[in-house]
Formats: C-alpha cells, sequence, structure tokens
C-alpha cells in the first residue's frame, strides 16, 4: 500500500491540474477551478452515481467494491453508463468522509479491492487523490480506465494504483473517431498500456462489438501478440446496444455467437495470454 505522504504528495501536485487541466489527450488546459469546462464538461467535484460491491469483472478481482463517477472524456455510443457516463453533475459528491464510510462498508461485504470506474475516472484525478489521502487503511486500488490519459495522469497515479484495467476497445482511428468522437486514439493507448505495465499490474480488456472483429479485434490482437504477449487479457462478450448504440447500424444488435467463438479460437491460435 502507498505511504500516507506519498498519496498526499500526489494529491497536492494533481490539484494544479484545475488552474490548467491536462489530465487526458484532449489536453484542452480549461481552468476548471473557475468554471472552464473542456471536452468532459468536468468542474472540480468528482460525483459518484453507484457504488456497489459485484462479481462480475475478471475472477482476480472479485468481489470487488465499484465507484462509479459520472463524466468521461470519451463518447462512445454504446456507453452501458449512458447519460451518468457523460453528465459530471450526476450522483453525490466524493468527499473524504463518504469514501472512509463506504470503504468500511465494502469490506464486510467481502470487497477485495476498491475499484474507481466511470464514466472516466482519469478526469477526476485530484478528486479522487486527495479523498485517498485521508484513508489510513486502504484496500488494493484498481484503476478501470478508458486509456486516453495524458502522461501527467500516469505519474499522478504511480505508486497509489496497484492494478490497472485498461479498455481497449478500438483497433483503429477511424472506428474511435466514428463511434467514440476521440482522436489519435490507438497511439494513445498502446502508448498508456506500456507506461502502465512499467508502473504495475494491468489487465487489458476488449469488449467485442458486432461487426468489428476485423477492423478492431484482429488489431488488437495482433499488436498486444506482439508488443505485450504476456499481459492478461480479458475478453468481453456480452455486448448489447445500450445508449446511443442504434446510431451505428452494425452496433444495433447484440452481438452474435459465433463472432465470440471466433474472437476466442483466434485469441488462443495467437496465444495470448486470456484470463476470462
Ligand atoms: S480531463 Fe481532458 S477534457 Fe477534461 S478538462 Fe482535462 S484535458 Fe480537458
Amino acid at each position: 500500500m502507498p505511504s500516507l505522504q506519498h498519496r498526499l504528495n500526489q494529491a497536492e501536485l494533481a490539484r494544479r491540474q484545475w488552474e490548467h487541466c491536462l489530465l487526458c489527450e484532449h489536453r484542452c488546459g480549461a481552468n476548471r477551478a473557475s468554471g472552464e469546462r473542456g471536452p468532459c464538461h468536468a468542474g472540480v467535484e468528482a460525483r459518484v452515481f453507484r457504488h456497489r460491491v459485484e462479481c462480475g469483472e475478471e475472477p482476480e478481482l472479485v468481489p470487488s467494491h465499484l465507484f462509479y463517477l459520472s463524466g468521461c472524456d470519451l463518447r462512445c455510443a454504446f456507453c452501458i453508463a449512458e447519460a451518468n457516463a457523460f453528465d459530471p453533475s450526476r450522483g453525490r459528491v466524493l468527499t473524504s468522509e463518504f469514501l472512509q464510510r463506504a470503504i468500511a462498508w465494502g469490506k464486510t461485504q467481502g470487497a477485495r479491492n476498491l475499484q474507481w470506474v466511470g464514466g472516466e475516472p482519469t478526469i477526476h484525478i485530484p478528486s479522487i487523490l486527495a479523498a485517498l489521502a485521508t484513508c489510513a487503511d486502504l484496500p488494493t486500488i484498481v484503476w478501470k480506465s478508458d486509456f486516453y490519459g495524458a502522461p501527467v495522469a500516469f505519474e499522478l497515479l504511480a505508486g497509489v494504483v496497484d492494478v490497472y484495467v485498461a479498455d481497449f476497445k478500438f483497433g483503429n482511428d477511424e472506428c474511435a473517431d466514428r463511434i467514440a468522437r476521440v482522436e489519435n486514439y490507438c497511439s494513445v493507448v498502446t502508448r498508456n498500456l506500456k507506461i502502465a505495465a512499467e508502473q504495475s499490474d494491468l489487465i487489458v480488456r476488449h469488449l467485442l462489438l458486432p461487426g468489428h472483429l476485423d477492423c478492431c479485434f484482429r488489431p488488437i490482437m495482433e499488436w498486444l501478440k506482439t508488443e505485450m504477449p504476456n499481459v492478461k487479457f480479458s475478453l468481453r462478450d456480452g455486448y448489447q446496444p445500450r445508449w446511443q448504440a442504434r446510431r451505428h447500424s452494425e452496433l444495433a444488435f447484440p452481438i452474435l455467437r459465433s463472432e465470440v467463438e471466433q474472437a476466442r479460437q483466434l485469441a488462443g491460435e495467437a496465444g495470448l495470454n486470456v484470463i476470462a
């Protein structure tokens, strides 16, 4: 577990982002403290729209106490958090007192770790670090992210996060731009995967999208095979059309069983370290 002093130092450094935010690769430089809003629309408060102990994550993580923060730097049309993901005014304010009480409750429910999810937690790093800095007895910290953060985000999380769970969503920039309205996606995510692997334990997730086996799954698989052949790879196969997915014809239906079987076979043939 990171020392209290380390967490206090990181929290202090993170506060500087309020005046000129460069936490994610939009790098908009918004002065969030004065009310300016970047593409994520976040201010200085992080809000929790749900927290509960869940068993749907990778086997080595469950039961996991998930903290869902509203607001995100991506705009994925198929987001299962729907409006909560994109409106950072939703939920209750994350405070030290709330976090301490919630962590104590999570332990009574058998949680093995505390997992920050979204929306996207990266846009709220200063608030999260400030709240964590007050907690004396922290569980293992898991950080589930879209991995669109800027390098400074990972510098601030170094020594605080024990396990990164990276959502590698798209295998090419065109799909990322069309479906999640984000630029330079692949180079950012692959850079961040290498940073995270140096820092902490890492799980790479990919949610199989209908009709995206060739354009997204295969390039991701090939990149991992070449660059990170031993990384833990979690293949998520429960896609359902949520939020605004029907705006994209290929995303309007659940994933086919045949696509899932083909992807799992390809991942196995590639020798990936598939953990789920
Ligand atoms: S998190 Fe990203 S989008 Fe949001 S204010 Fe910071 S740099 Fe801009």
